[in-house]
Formats: structure tokens, C-alpha cells, sequence
């Protein structure tokens, strides 16, 4: 697998930054359906659809690392939040 995985789900655009990602789980704890950890201890997409909007942005906003980036279906930038 590449550095990147990607999926359209909730008609947000969500990115996992493989190469950023510690595997801290936090986005998996938020959202189990969404995340796991691959054999690498990696986060990867599981059912990110089986998961409603609100619930998959806190999970990919829980990521310490920002790891996960969000857009909306106007690719605006959902996350991470710019402080
Ligand atoms: S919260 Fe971030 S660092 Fe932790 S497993 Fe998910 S993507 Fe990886």
C-alpha cells in the first residue's frame, strides 16, 4: 500500500497519511467501524461509510498527529482545524 489511503464516505473526502500515522488508535476508539490497524500497526479504513458524519469527523479530528485529513464535497478542509 502506498503512503496514502483515501475514501469518499459520508460525502467527505478522508485521507490517511500512512506515513504520518503512530497507531495510537485514537481515531479507531471514536469510530471502530471506520479504522483498524493494519499488520503494521497502522491505521486503515475498515467501513468509514457504516459511520455517521459527525462521528467520522471527531474520529479523524481525534488523530494527535494529523494524520487524517478531511474535505468536504466543495473540497473545503474540514481537518485538521486550523487553530
Ligand atoms: S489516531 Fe492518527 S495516529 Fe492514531 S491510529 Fe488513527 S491515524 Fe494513526
Amino acid at each position: 500500500m502506498s503512503g496514502f489511503d483515501e475514501r469518499i464516505a459520508a460525502g467527505l473526502r478522508v485521507r490517511i497519511d500512512r506515513t504520518l500515522c503512530v497507531g495510537f488508535g485514537d481515531c479507531i476508539k471514536e469510530a471502530p467501524e471506520g479504522f483498524k490497524l493494519d499488520g503494521d500497526g497502522v491505521a486503515v479504513f475498515v467501513d468509514p461509510d457504516a459511520v455517521e458524519r459527525d462521528r467520522l469527523l471527531r474520529a479523524c479530528d481525534a488523530c494527535p498527529v494529523d494524520a487524517i485529513s478531511v474535505w468536504d464535497t466543495d473540497g473545503r478542509q474540514l481537518v485538521p482545524t486550523s487553530a
